[in-house]
């Protein structure tokens, strides 16, 4: 009498069904109380069933049913398991020589742990139905390895300890994914493909790849880098726009990446130092990208200013640079701001200077209020703020004197020293320093957004 199941030749062993393809149903004691272990099923049965199956000759195992799996040395040289419903846990230790297949299986498991050194692992097309679900490769060296379309948005997929040759993953949505230590050999390649992560981890990944391509990537939550070499990188279209937790990257070198449309989002909440910020910088500048090579110039400026913070004496003068380079042109980025710098300070020097000739000082008060709250706008970064401010100076200036003096005063061009203004040089020799080095500003700022 042989098994019901489609082209079965073992014999029957429960509800007309071999003990391969029985649902095992029977098979658990529902009164034990602890969850995932070994105990749980009914020990004879268990013993009977992996005596069975581990003298199987065949390697290609369809629609079997799988009671608690573990196995702890070599059994096979491939097998490949075809539409199998595992019901528990499977730890596979060194099971087999060459090639571990899993197609269309569905899981009910918790843990699904792999440690096997093998040349082909594929994982494909499985069905996680336990939504807590962690698969981790450990300690395995593997030539090449293929996870595509695992769709479980719970669970986690781990890669710890591992070397790594040929390794694709792809088409797939998981909760998290973690490489941890992986070490991809000399002539190897990693791909990872069309994947929505909410959290996605890769620490201390050391390589000698041909290539690593990220294409189409998209994290939600937590992004984190940590000790990586970016050499021969390709990231192509790499979503972190929409992250809602927190950006880490550290001690990780992108010094030979290449950034195909990288959507960074908000950079202000990426957690990394001062030098991952200048090679973000300087890989997107060799890249042509000189706005978000920008962004990160800013980044790298704020955390320079961080560190600023923490020195004392002999720093001041880093300090004052740095300071006037925030406030002239948020370090060369806003050419408007360090037009206006100038227009303010010719502004005031040639009141200091009419107040000076006039004897009349009831107007300091004003044009110090000014510049004060010029002074305060450029700190917050409001153009708006700033404008309205020079405007009512503007005006107000205006109505006390004509502006051909200060055209004759604030003309660049005109170095000679003008008859009018003779009894003042100092305030003229002033203006043309402080002029100058806010104009060297502007120039500066004017060339960062119109570089091609
Ligand atoms: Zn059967």
């Amino acid at each position: 009498m042989t098994c019901n199941h489609h082209n079965c030749d073992y014999s029957k062993y429960e509800n007309d069904l071999c003990i391969f393809h029985c649902d095992k149903q029977e098979w658990v004691n529902e009164d034990y109380e602890i969850d995932d272990t070994l105990e749980k099923w009914d020990k004879y049965k268990i013993e009977f069933f992996w005596e069975k199956f581990n003298s199987l000759e065949e390697n290609q195992l369809n629609q079997y049913i799988f009671p608690y799996f573990s196995n702890e040395e070599y059994k096979k040289d491939e097998v490949s398991f075809e539409e199998c419903l595992f019901l528990d846990d499977v730890i596979i230790k060194n099971y087999v020589k060459n090639k571990l297949e899993f197609n269309n299986c569905t899981f009910k498991s918790s843990t699904i742990n792999i440690k096997n050194d093998m040349e082909f692992f594929i994982f494909n097309q499985s069905l996680i139905e336990n939504n807590s679900c962690v698969i981790e490769i450990q300690e395995s060296k593997i030539i090449n390895s293929e996870i595509s379309n695992l769709k479980n948005k719970f669970c986690t997929f781990i890669f710890q300890n591992c070397i790594l040759e040929k390794c694709k993953f792809i088409k797939s949505e998981t909760k998290v994914l973690n490489m941890n230590n992986v070490k991809l050999v000399e002539k190897s390649t990693l791909i990872i493909e069309n994947i929505v992560v909410e959290k996605f981890y890769l620490e201390k990944v050391s390589q000698k790849a041909d290539y690593i391509q990220f294409n189409n990537i998209k994290i939600l939550k937590y992004l984190k880098f940590h000790k990586i070499e970016f050499a021969n990188t390709y990231f192509n279209n790499f979503n972190i726009e929409e992250i809602t937790g927190s950006i880490t990257i550290d001690k990780t070198s992108f010094d030979g990446a290449k950034f195909n449309l990288f959507l960074w989002g908000n950079i202000s909440k990426i957690n990394a130092s001062r030098d991952t910020f200048r090679q973000l910088k300087y890989v997107l500048d060799e890249q042509e990208d000189y706005i978000q090579a920008n962004n990160f110039f800013v980044m790298e400026m704020k955390k320079y200013k961080e560190e600023l913070k923490t020195k004392s004496g002999v720093y001041w003068q880093d300090k004052l640079i740095f300071s006037i380079n925030e406030h002239i042109s948020d370090f060369g980025r806003n050419w408007f701001l360090s037009m206006l710098w100038f227009l303010a300070i010719s502004l005031f020097l040639l009141n200091i200077l009419n107040l000076h000739c006039s004897n009349d000082y009831n107007h300091i008060f004003p044009y110090s209020i000014s510049l004060f709250l010029i002074y305060l706008g450029s700190i917050k970064n409001k153009l708006f703020n700033i404008t309205a401010i020079m405007l009512v100076f503007n005006l107000y200036y205006s109505y006390m004197v004509d502006y051909n003096s200060f055209n004759q005063f604030a003309n660049f061009l005109n170095l000679k020293l003008q008859n009018e203004f003779k009894n003042y040089s100092f305030l003229w020799f002033m203006h043309k320093l402080l002029a100058s080095f806010v104009l060297y500003h502007f120039v500066i700022a004017i060339r960062r957004q119109t570089k091609r």
